[in-house]
């Protein structure tokens, strides 16, 4: 399995995107840098989006990926749509709020009923699915908005979990899973911290917490990479996490645009 950070960061400019990770070239997680990260060809090859929340820094390019594909779908080209899962709320507010027919069309109906850009797949909670071949679980974690992470697990028997945005208290998560690889957030410095779980994000001293109780129940702790970095804090950040690596004796990084993470 083949992970790529497409956007590692909670704003997006030149130097940055926004979060959204992409596995094997098929299987998006989260969809706030998707498009302003890919190529039209690298777009097409997108078969599936996992949204853990309905922030817009994560949902942000459904509009935009489904938009190209309602083209190519249009022209004649491909007749691929694009699945996209989620909780039903999410997808609920997806189509309220987003592809409403005012904002951006409904691509759930579009180019045609019958074979649309995008169509909507709700996830239940704790309950595995396949999803392009792969075995994908949601599981709740505790931000601002209800929120799930997901574990996506490959058929050679590797897995990745991926949080979304979260606040503490993942532990309730840990007996659920056994990712080779977790990706969660660092979205502010320890001075923060307070104020940082209050808002339903983490800091590395909040991090190092969950990670610790993470290896008491699990006796072993996955590769950890962290994103939805908050530009402003992001020299602090990435200070404050090689120092927690240290204290753990673990491998625990900062993500970035284009890290590759072969597990
Ligand atoms: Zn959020
Ligand atoms: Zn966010």
């Amino acid at each position: 399995m083949e992970v790529q950070v497409l956007g590692a960061h909670n704003c997006e400019s030149t130097e940055g995107r926004l979060t959204s990770l992409l596995i094997d070239q098929v299987l998006a997680l989260d969809a706030g840098g998707l498009t302003s990260s890919l190529s039209l060809s690298a777009q097409a090859k997108v078969s599936a989006i996992l949204l853990t929340h309905y922030h817009f820094d994560h949902i942000k390019d459904v509009a935009l990926i489904g938009y190209y594909n309602g083209l190519v779908i249009g022209s004649g080209l491909d007749n691929k749509t694009k699945m996209v899962y989620s909780t039903a709320e999410v997808l609920d507010a997806l189509s309220a709020h987003i592809l409403n027919d005012k904002i951006f069309p409904d691509f759930t109906r579009w180019p045609s009923k019958e074979l649309a850009a995008v169509k909507f797949c709700p996830v239940e909670l704790y309950h595995p699915q396949t999803i392009e071949g792969y075995r994908v679980v949601a599981i709740p974690v505790k931000h601002s908005v209800p929120t799930v992470g997901f574990e996506v697990t490959s058929g050679d028997g590797k897995a990745i979990f991926y949080t979304g945005d979260t606040g503490p208290g993942l532990s309730h998560c840990w007996g659920h899973i056994s990712p080779q690889l977790l990706i969660t957030e660092a979205t502010g410095s320890n001075r923060f911290s307070k104020k940082t779980a209050e808002v339903g994000h983490l800091t590395p001293q909040l991090l190092k917490q969950e990670l610790i109780e993470f290896r008491q129940l699990k006796g072993y702790l996955p590769k950890v990479v962290l994103i939805h970095i908050s530009p402003p804090l992001e020299v602090v950040i990435k200070e404050e996490v090689a120092q927690l690596a240290e204290e753990l004796g673990s491998e625990i990084s900062l993500g970035y645009e284009g890290m590759k993470i072969s597990i």
